[in-house]
Protein backbone atom coordinates (compact mmCIF):
# COMPACT_ATOMS: atom_id res chain seq x y z
CA UNK A 1 0.00 0.00 0.00
CA UNK A 2 1.37 3.16 -0.73
CA UNK A 3 2.31 5.64 1.69
CA UNK A 4 4.20 8.62 2.64
CA UNK A 5 8.03 8.32 3.65
CA UNK A 6 10.88 9.99 4.56
CA UNK A 7 11.05 12.69 7.24
CA UNK A 8 7.98 13.47 9.22
CA UNK A 9 9.77 16.80 10.54
CA UNK A 10 10.48 17.93 7.10
CA UNK A 11 6.45 17.14 6.22
CA UNK A 12 6.11 19.71 9.20
CA UNK A 13 8.70 22.25 8.02
CA UNK A 14 7.19 22.50 4.68
CA UNK A 15 3.80 23.26 6.17
CA UNK A 16 5.12 25.97 8.56
CA UNK A 17 3.37 24.52 11.76
CA UNK A 18 3.46 21.47 13.71
CA UNK A 19 1.55 18.85 12.51
CA UNK A 20 1.85 16.45 15.32
CA UNK A 21 3.04 13.98 13.06
CA UNK A 22 4.94 12.17 15.92
CA UNK A 23 2.17 11.83 18.67
CA UNK A 24 3.68 12.82 21.90
CA UNK A 25 7.06 13.44 21.05
CA UNK A 26 6.29 16.18 19.21
CA UNK A 27 5.89 18.52 22.47
CA UNK A 28 9.67 17.75 23.24
CA UNK A 29 12.36 20.70 22.69
CA UNK A 30 13.69 18.47 19.85
CA UNK A 31 10.60 20.00 17.61
CA UNK A 32 12.24 20.88 13.82
CA UNK A 33 9.07 23.40 13.44
CA UNK A 34 10.42 25.40 16.93
CA UNK A 35 14.27 24.76 15.91
CA UNK A 36 13.50 25.73 12.04
CA UNK A 37 10.11 27.65 11.59
CA UNK A 38 11.08 27.78 7.51
CA UNK A 39 10.47 25.18 4.70
CA UNK A 40 13.18 22.47 3.94
CA UNK A 41 15.85 22.77 1.35
CA UNK A 42 18.11 25.76 -0.25
CA UNK A 43 15.25 28.52 -0.77
CA UNK A 44 13.33 27.35 2.62
CA UNK A 45 14.02 30.80 4.25
CA UNK A 46 12.86 33.27 1.32
CA UNK A 47 9.84 34.51 2.19
CA UNK A 48 6.87 34.29 -0.50
CA UNK A 49 3.42 35.49 0.07
CA UNK A 50 1.19 32.90 -0.96
CA UNK A 51 -2.04 33.12 -3.15
CA UNK A 52 -5.21 33.03 -2.94
CA UNK A 53 -4.62 28.84 -4.59
CA UNK A 54 -1.44 28.72 -2.93
CA UNK A 55 -3.20 28.88 0.83
CA UNK A 56 -5.70 26.33 -0.55
CA UNK A 57 -3.37 23.85 -1.72
CA UNK A 58 -1.59 23.95 1.16
CA UNK A 59 -4.49 23.35 3.27
CA UNK A 60 -4.85 20.08 1.41
CA UNK A 61 -1.44 18.77 1.57
CA UNK A 62 -1.73 19.23 5.85
CA UNK A 63 -4.41 17.52 5.91
CA UNK A 64 -2.91 14.37 4.02
CA UNK A 65 0.16 14.73 5.83
CA UNK A 66 -1.59 14.63 8.63
CA UNK A 67 -3.90 11.51 8.18
CA UNK A 68 -1.34 9.93 5.93
CA UNK A 69 -3.58 9.81 2.69
CA UNK A 70 -1.97 10.09 -0.15
CA UNK A 71 -3.60 12.46 -3.35
CA UNK A 72 -5.61 9.39 -5.14
CA UNK A 73 -7.64 8.41 -2.03
CA UNK A 74 -7.87 11.80 -0.68
CA UNK A 75 -9.80 12.90 -3.67
CA UNK A 76 -12.02 9.87 -3.21
CA UNK A 77 -12.89 11.29 0.33
CA UNK A 78 -14.01 14.62 -1.11
CA UNK A 79 -16.35 12.88 -3.87
CA UNK A 80 -18.00 11.18 -1.38
CA UNK A 81 -18.02 13.99 0.89
CA UNK A 82 -19.35 16.10 -1.49
CA UNK A 83 -22.12 13.43 -2.69
CA UNK A 84 -22.55 13.22 1.16
CA UNK A 85 -25.75 15.31 2.57
CA UNK A 86 -24.50 18.10 4.85
CA UNK A 87 -21.79 20.70 4.87
CA UNK A 88 -19.00 18.87 2.25
CA UNK A 89 -15.70 19.95 4.34
CA UNK A 90 -17.14 18.40 7.59
CA UNK A 91 -18.18 15.45 5.68
CA UNK A 92 -14.65 14.91 4.87
CA UNK A 93 -13.42 15.17 8.05
CA UNK A 94 -15.37 13.38 9.82
CA UNK A 95 -14.33 10.46 6.55
CA UNK A 96 -11.26 11.13 7.49
CA UNK A 97 -11.37 10.54 11.65
CA UNK A 98 -13.74 7.47 11.10
CA UNK A 99 -10.43 5.67 9.34
CA UNK A 100 -9.46 2.48 11.31
CA UNK A 101 -5.60 3.84 11.88
CA UNK A 102 -6.96 7.36 12.75
CA UNK A 103 -9.52 5.28 15.89
CA UNK A 104 -6.56 3.38 16.73
CA UNK A 105 -4.35 6.60 17.76
CA UNK A 106 -7.37 8.07 19.01
CA UNK A 107 -7.74 5.37 21.16
CA UNK A 108 -3.86 5.28 21.98
CA UNK A 109 -3.13 1.88 20.59
CA UNK A 110 0.04 3.47 18.89
CA UNK A 111 1.66 6.90 19.68
CA UNK A 112 1.11 8.31 16.09
CA UNK A 113 -0.96 7.80 13.46
CA UNK A 114 1.72 5.91 11.37
CA UNK A 115 2.07 3.44 13.97
CA UNK A 116 -1.51 2.89 14.36
CA UNK A 117 -1.52 2.29 10.98
CA UNK A 118 1.27 -0.33 11.16
CA UNK A 119 -0.18 -2.10 14.35
CA UNK A 120 -3.66 -2.08 11.74
CA UNK A 121 -1.14 -3.50 8.80
CA UNK A 122 0.50 -6.11 11.26
CA UNK A 123 -2.86 -8.22 11.61
CA UNK A 124 -2.89 -6.82 15.44
CA UNK A 125 -6.27 -5.13 15.38
CA UNK A 126 -9.76 -6.64 15.66
CA UNK A 127 -13.13 -4.89 14.79
CA UNK A 128 -16.09 -6.73 16.43
CA UNK A 129 -14.19 -9.45 16.91
CA UNK A 130 -12.77 -9.72 13.44
CA UNK A 131 -9.30 -9.11 12.13
CA UNK A 132 -8.92 -5.75 10.21
CA UNK A 133 -5.85 -5.24 8.18
CA UNK A 134 -6.66 -2.26 6.21
CA UNK A 135 -5.91 1.40 7.88
CA UNK A 136 -8.72 2.93 5.31
CA UNK A 137 -11.23 0.65 7.43
CA UNK A 138 -14.34 3.04 7.97
CA UNK A 139 -15.64 2.13 11.31
CA UNK A 140 -19.18 2.62 12.10
CA UNK A 141 -20.98 3.70 15.46
CA UNK A 142 -21.35 0.53 17.73
CA UNK A 143 -18.00 -0.96 16.46
CA UNK A 144 -15.62 -2.22 19.34
CA UNK A 145 -11.68 -2.18 17.93
CA UNK A 146 -9.55 -3.97 19.86
CA UNK A 147 -5.89 -5.21 20.10
CA UNK A 148 -6.13 -9.09 19.40
CA UNK A 149 -5.80 -10.99 22.77
CA UNK A 150 -2.44 -12.86 22.38
CA UNK A 151 -1.00 -9.83 20.87
CA UNK A 152 -1.76 -7.73 24.22
CA UNK A 153 1.16 -8.75 26.51
CA UNK A 154 3.60 -7.49 23.41
CA UNK A 155 6.54 -5.19 25.08
CA UNK A 156 5.63 -3.09 21.93
CA UNK A 157 2.32 -1.85 23.94
CA UNK A 158 3.23 -1.74 27.04
CA UNK A 159 5.63 0.79 25.55
CA UNK A 160 3.00 2.20 23.59
CA UNK A 161 0.40 2.59 26.53
CA UNK A 162 3.43 4.60 28.62
CA UNK A 163 2.94 7.01 26.49
CA UNK A 164 -0.53 7.16 25.36
CA UNK A 165 -2.31 6.48 28.64
CA UNK A 166 -2.59 10.28 29.27
CA UNK A 167 -3.76 10.88 25.90
CA UNK A 168 -7.68 12.53 26.03
CA UNK A 169 -9.56 10.66 24.34
CA UNK A 170 -12.57 12.48 21.86
CA UNK A 171 -16.43 11.78 23.65
CA UNK A 172 -17.11 9.98 20.08
CA UNK A 173 -15.32 7.21 21.55
CA UNK A 174 -15.29 5.32 24.56
CA UNK A 175 -11.60 4.34 25.40
CA UNK A 176 -9.98 1.52 27.35
CA UNK A 177 -6.73 1.85 27.75
CA UNK A 178 -5.69 -0.91 29.99
CA UNK A 179 -7.55 -3.81 28.03
CA UNK A 180 -6.47 -2.20 24.69
CA UNK A 181 -9.86 -1.85 23.34
CA UNK A 182 -12.41 1.09 22.70
CA UNK A 183 -15.76 1.80 21.17
CA UNK A 184 -17.10 3.92 18.32
CA UNK A 185 -20.21 5.83 20.55
CA UNK A 186 -21.19 8.71 17.98
CA UNK A 187 -19.90 9.73 13.99
CA UNK A 188 -17.93 12.88 15.62
CA UNK A 189 -18.84 16.59 15.28
CA UNK A 190 -17.02 19.11 13.52
CA UNK A 191 -16.34 20.39 16.75
CA UNK A 192 -15.12 17.16 18.22
CA UNK A 193 -12.43 16.83 15.80
CA UNK A 194 -9.59 18.82 17.26
CA UNK A 195 -6.74 18.99 13.64
CA UNK A 196 -6.02 22.33 12.85
CA UNK A 197 -7.93 22.32 9.41
CA UNK A 198 -9.50 24.79 7.64
CA UNK A 199 -11.68 22.34 5.11
CA UNK A 200 -13.53 25.28 3.85
CA UNK A 201 -10.29 25.85 2.24
CA UNK A 202 -9.44 22.48 0.44
CA UNK A 203 -13.67 22.38 -0.45
CA UNK A 204 -13.03 25.83 -2.10
CA UNK A 205 -9.96 24.08 -3.85
CA UNK A 206 -11.34 20.87 -5.53
CA UNK A 207 -14.54 23.25 -6.55
CA UNK A 208 -12.93 25.25 -8.84
FE1 LIG B 1 6.33 17.88 13.26
FE2 LIG B 1 6.46 16.50 15.47
FE3 LIG B 1 8.66 16.77 13.97
FE4 LIG B 1 7.69 18.84 15.36
S1 LIG B 1 8.55 16.93 16.19
S2 LIG B 1 8.36 18.88 13.25
S3 LIG B 1 5.46 18.50 15.20
S4 LIG B 1 6.74 15.68 13.42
Amino acid sequence: MARYIGSKCKQCRREGKKLFLKGERCYSAACAVEKRPYAPGQHGQAKSKLSEYGLQLREKQKAKRIYGVLEGPFRTYFKKADRQAGITGENLLVQLELRLDNVAYRLGLGRSRTEARQVVRHNLVLVNGKRVNIPSYQVRVGDVIEIKEDAKSFERFKLITEVTASRIVPEWLEGDIENLRGTVKAIPARDQIDTDIEETLIVELYSK
